[in-house]
């Protein structure tokens, strides 16, 4: 199984999928690679980091499930590779998930939005996450036309208000679609 965690900038993706695949050792998490520059304080294994030309032979030579540009960085997933019978958790944009859904059987893929409580919340988690001032309000703009999409590609949507049941609501999924339901 395919599990696509999609949501605006801000939302909490990261937190959520740390903690989905710390306390599950049957996912098995994606790392991306993307041609954005490194936060500071961003850890060196967040995305595997590479300049543009490498990302566009990766790109001719088919080395991605999916790719997508945002905000002017490119950002894509290598074929997965997870060992034994792990399931694949994927963090991407809404544009990567419409390619996942496109290439990979809809049994075999979960895909979920998360939604923030309140777009005031989410605007300041992405002013206080390091980037650029100007780089941060347009991923403010973004966030609202990633939502729309996500909807409108038929997401279980969750909002995150509160971290421990994201997780635990993203758990009983997981668990539905392994057991053979949902
Ligand atoms: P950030 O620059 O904040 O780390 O990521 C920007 C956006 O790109 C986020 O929505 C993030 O989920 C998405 N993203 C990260 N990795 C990938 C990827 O491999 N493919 C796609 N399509 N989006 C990604």
């Amino acid at each position: 199984m395919v599990i696509v965690v999609c949501g605006p900038g801000g939302v909490g993706k990261g937190t959520v999928v740390a903690r989905l695949v710390a306390e599950d050792p049957r996912l098995w998490l994606s790392r991306s690679w993307t041609t954005r520059a490194q936060r500071p304080g961003e850890p060196d294994d967040a995305y595997t980091y590479v300049d543009r030309a490498t990302f566009e032979r990766h790109v001719a030579a088919d080395g991605f499930l999916e790719h997508a540009e945002f905000l002017g960085n490119l950002y894509g997933t290598p074929w997965p590779d997870p060992d034994g019978e792990r399931d694949v958790v994927l963090e991407i944009d809404v544009q990567g998930a419409q390619q996942v859904l496109a290439r990979v059987p809809a049994d075999q893929v979960l895909f979920i939005l998360l939604e923030p409580p309140s777009p005031e919340v989410q605007a300041e988690r992405l002013r206080g996450r390091g980037d650029p001032p100007e780089q941060a309000e347009k991923r403010i703009e973004v966030a609202q036309a990633e939502l729309a999409a996500g909807r409108a590609l038929g997401a279980v949507r969750i909002v995150n208000d509160d971290l421990d049941r994201t997780v635990e609501r993203v758990q009983r999924l997981i668990a539905e679609r392994r057991a053979g339901g949902g």
